[in-house]
């Protein structure tokens, strides 16, 4: 199945819930636009390489569109289109003034050398500088992307327009960036995590959690369960799961893997195993923090625990979710999961409109107090309409998205 086939099929469970005409089907999810350019940049041994470069819009219903850069080499305009689309009914699902949108090249960004990274990174803002902007649409990181990606990005972006850092989020802190911004999608995880088991009455010390992927959102996630007593068992990357009954010392996985230049490879301090086995350990709680998809027909059945969590976007395929929920398997979905990231980018953006500055605190408050919010509602209606945890999200963004559709005249 194609990702946003996918995407689409969670959006008509529910909006067959909401009894949604077709019509209204069509237009909210169909792309408002989608553009592909050519990315040609210059190799340090003065070669040239042409890759291709994505931005889809989804939808500008509820304010200008938002969504994060993606480089890696899975990159295609249909997984671009898929992931426009989730940010869409995530901004809608955690009540951002923001419609959605997606963009990234598909390459593999480890094989650039970080002049290479830049360069085109800078060529990609010359083939689409004039489709985004503080008040139409702004980017952010995402997997294979950082603040300094960023950085250049809206440095590139300046040059044709003038000074305007809300033109993109995720920024370095010292350079108009949030504080917090970085930990944000990982602690997000964290803070949803303990709401969810607090409500089906699990003790966080019985919760034997296993996280798959180390990079910004599994780390960060990894680190606030730790610090909030999960035992912790297992994390992943690729090269392999680290796994240790009693829990992990993640605090010094941490500063290990960053000092290993965001790596676990080498790490000796846990019993060591191949890097599939995660998925199907015998724990409470797992943690899809990496890629799409990754929990299939195929391995459903072999998924031990009883909860999880999408830190990643679209963990998790359809027809796997319908075995995993016929199993009595709670999932809370992505849009929720790991909104903590876009949360604190429309933060950082509040910041840089208001040339003022938030203290680290008050980022953390702020958030905490936007997804509890956003928890409570959909668990609510889950609960109220006996839906899935994520039927009920998806509702309660369609239905937002519609409202303001609607609002606005009714094509959007
Ligand atoms: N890329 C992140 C996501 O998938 C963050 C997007 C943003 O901050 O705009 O939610």
């Amino acid at each position: 199945m194609q990702p946003s086939e996918s995407t689409n099929l969670y959006f008509h469970i529910a909006a067959d819930q909401l009894k949604m005409p077709e019509w209204l089907r069509r237009l909210l999810i169909t792309p408002k636009r989608e553009v592909t350019v050519q990315v040609a940049f210059e190799r340090d041994n003065g070669d040239v390489e042409t890759v291709l470069g994505y931005r889809v819009q989804h939808d500008n219903a509820r304010g200008p569109m938002k969504g994060g850069l993606r480089y890696h080499p899975t990159v295609n305009l249909d997984e671009v289109r898929a992931l426009a689309s989730l940010m869409t009914w995530k901004t809608a699902v955690v009540d951002l003034p923001y419609g959605g949108a997606k963009g990234g090249i598909g390459i593999d960004p480890k094989t650039l050398s970080k002049k290479e990274l830049e360069r085109m990174t800078r060529v990609f803002v010359d083939q689409i500088h004039e489709i985004v902007g503080p008040d139409s649409d702004i980017p952010a990181p995402d997997m294979g992307t950082n603040h300094e990606v960023m950085s250049w990005f809206r440095n590139q972006w300046e040059k044709y327009h003038g000074f305007n850092p809300a033109v993109i989020t995720g920024k370095p802190v010292e350079e108009y960036g949030a504080k917090g911004r970085e930990e944000a999608t990982g602690r997000g995880v964290g803070l949803l995590a303990v709401k969810l088991l607090k409500r089906i009455n699990v003790r966080p010390e019985q919760c034997r959690t296993a996280i798959q992927g180390f990079g910004n959102v599994g780390s960060h996630a990894s680190k606030f369960l730790f610090e909030s007593a999960f035992p912790v068992v297992a994390v992943s990357d690729v090269s392999g799961t680290y796994f240790n009954s009693k829990g992990l010392n993640i605090l010094e996985m941490f500063s290990y893997s960053i000092k290993n230049n965001n790596r676990l490879e080498g790490y000796s301090g846990a019993e060591k195993l191949p890097a599939e086995a995660l998925l199907e350990l015998d724990i409470d709680l797992l943690i899809p923090a990496a890629l799409g998809d990754v929990i299939t027909k195929e391995n459903a059945d072999k998924i031990r625990a009883k909860t999880i969590i999408e830190a990643a976007n679209g963990p998790v395929d359809p027809e796997a979710d319908e075995k995993l929920a016929a199993r009595g398997i709670m999932i809370l979905p992505d849009i929720l999961a790991n909104a903590g990231g876009v949360t604190v980018s429309y933060f950082e953006w509040v910041q840089n409109r208001q040339h003022y500055r938030w203290s680290l605190d008050r980022v953390r408050q702020e958030l905490d107090h936007t997804l509890s919010e956003a928890f409570e509602n959909v668990w609510q209606q889950s609960a109220t309409l006996s839906v899935s945890l994520r039927t009920a999200a998806f509702m309660l963004a369609i239905g937002r998205v519609q409202r303001a559709t609607e609002l606005a005249g009714g094509t959007g």
